[in-house]
């Protein structure tokens, strides 16, 4: 019997790696409802090539383009909000999250709500509102699979053990393209620099992420809700090869790690596979011995304060993590635009910390009341962008 997969974020990175694997088990999957933001052309090639069972845009101006691009194949479609919600609704036994940003909440949460098991590629979810997910997902009975790589690979590691046996997680960072460069050139460096990731291949957004190592910010406080784990218990560590994901510091002092090439199709197979191995096509083996050395080093925060300005969040709690990611996105749509140097993202972002510090001291309910800080939050740091500008 086949399982039908749900994907939201189906034109994207992630849902690109999904759909090319489920199309290598074609045997084992079926595609169910695939949904898009505003490219309705690309939706409707991802809908048409995986046979999907409904196609939705987030878009609702898309929805006539969606409809033209579909005619003919039998895809019912649609769009907007409504439409979006209706794909999630379908039945489906896994639901792929990986719609980028905060866009990501509501039909994440839609999904943990009918009981589902969700595959979690859209962190912000759990940045912007972890308790309530987590609650939610213990709630409706709903499963969350990591698929963040860092995240599957201390899952892997972990296998299920009690955290009590546990002293450390640690998860790696590749150290972006920066890595090697003086603070100055950092400050100059463009969208088109920050985006040149070394190991892996993503969106723009979380590859200006991981150059400012705001990425790794964001999976600590998405690693603190999926395990349940203190914020001093969780660590990170600089790693340029990418190899090593995530490592368990066992009470007893050893250490459990997770291996392979980075290539996002591996954490979604692992998910897909729900506790089976799937092979990967084209996927190349992991040697050693070509490799020759697999190295370490510490992060740094004065060349990378976002990842700082992040663990601060993390530590203070309550909503500060709702305003960190949506200030970051501000200042990051800002950095791709050229409006804002490099460092101006960490600027904004820990200006918005500091203005909503102690504002809202717990952490948000629900879905709605995490949307409604994360657009207190943006409004407040588009203001404070443009006053940025101003002063040069
Ligand atoms: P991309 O930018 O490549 O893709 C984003 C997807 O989300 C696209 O399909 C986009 O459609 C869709 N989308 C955007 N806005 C909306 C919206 N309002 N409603 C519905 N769909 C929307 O991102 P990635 O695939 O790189 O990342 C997706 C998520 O996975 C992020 O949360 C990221 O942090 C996380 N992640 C990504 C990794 C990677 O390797 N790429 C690794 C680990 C986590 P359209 O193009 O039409 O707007
Ligand atoms: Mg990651």
């Amino acid at each position: 019997m086949s399982l039908t997969v749900t994907i939201l974020g189906a034109t994207g990175s992630i849902g690109r790696s999904t759909t090319d694997l489920l199309a290598q088990h074609a045997d084992r999957f079926r595609v169910g409802a695939v949904v898009g933001g505003r490219d309705a052309a690309a939706l409707a090639r991802v809908a048409r090539e995986t046979g999907a069972a409904f196609a939705a845009l987030a878009d609702e101006a898309g929805g006539a383009d969606l409809a033209a691009a579909l005619s003919g194949s039998g895809i019912p479609n649609g769009a907007g909000e409504s439409a979006v919600l209706e794909a999630v609704a379908r039945d489906a036994d896994i639901v792929v999250a990986a719609i980028s940003g905060a866009a990501g909440l509501k039909p994440t949460h839609a999904a943990l709500r009918l009981g589902r098991t969700v595959a979690l590629a859209n962190k912000e979810s759990l940045v912007c509102a972890g308790d309530a997910f987590m609650r939610d997902a213990a709630r409706y009975g709903a499963r969350i699979l990591p698929m963040d790589s860092e995240h599957d690979a201390l899952a892997q590691a972990l296998a299920g053990r009690p955290l009590d046996d546990v002293r450390t997680l640690m998860i790696t960072a590749s150290g972006g393209p920066f890595r090697t460069w003086t603070r100055e050139r950092i400050a100059a460096a463009c969208a088109a620099e920050a985006a040149a990731h070394p190991t892996w291949s993503m969106g723009m957004k979380i590859n200006i992420d991981s150059a400012s190592l705001m990425n790794k910010g964001l999976e600590l406080i998405e690693a603190h809700h999926l395990f349940g784990v203190a914020p001093a218990r969780l660590d990170v560590v600089v790693h340029p090869q990418s190899v090593v994901h995530g490592l368990v510091y066992w009470l007893d002092g050893a250490v459990t790690a997770e291996l392979a090439l980075p290539d996002m199709r591996v954490p979604i197979s692992h998910c897909l596979g729900l506790g089976d191995r799937l092979t990967i096509a084209r996927g190349r083996p992991l040697d050693l011995v070509a490799l020759g050395s697999l190295t370490f080093e510490a992060a740094d925060e004065e060349r990378f304060p976002c990842l700082r300005i992040a663990r601060a969040a993390l530590a203070e709690g309550g909503a500060a993590p709702t305003v960190l990611n949506a200030a970051n996105e501000v200042a990051v749509a800002a950095f791709i635009r050229g409006a804002i140097g490099f460092y101006g993202i960490a600027e904004l972002v820990e200006r918005a910390c500091e203005h909503f510090s102690g504002l809202h001291r717990t952490a948000p309910e629900g879905v709605e009341a995490a949307l409604a800080i994360d657009a207190e939050a943006r409004a407040w740091s588009a203001a404070a962008l443009t006053r940025m500008q101003a002063a040069g």
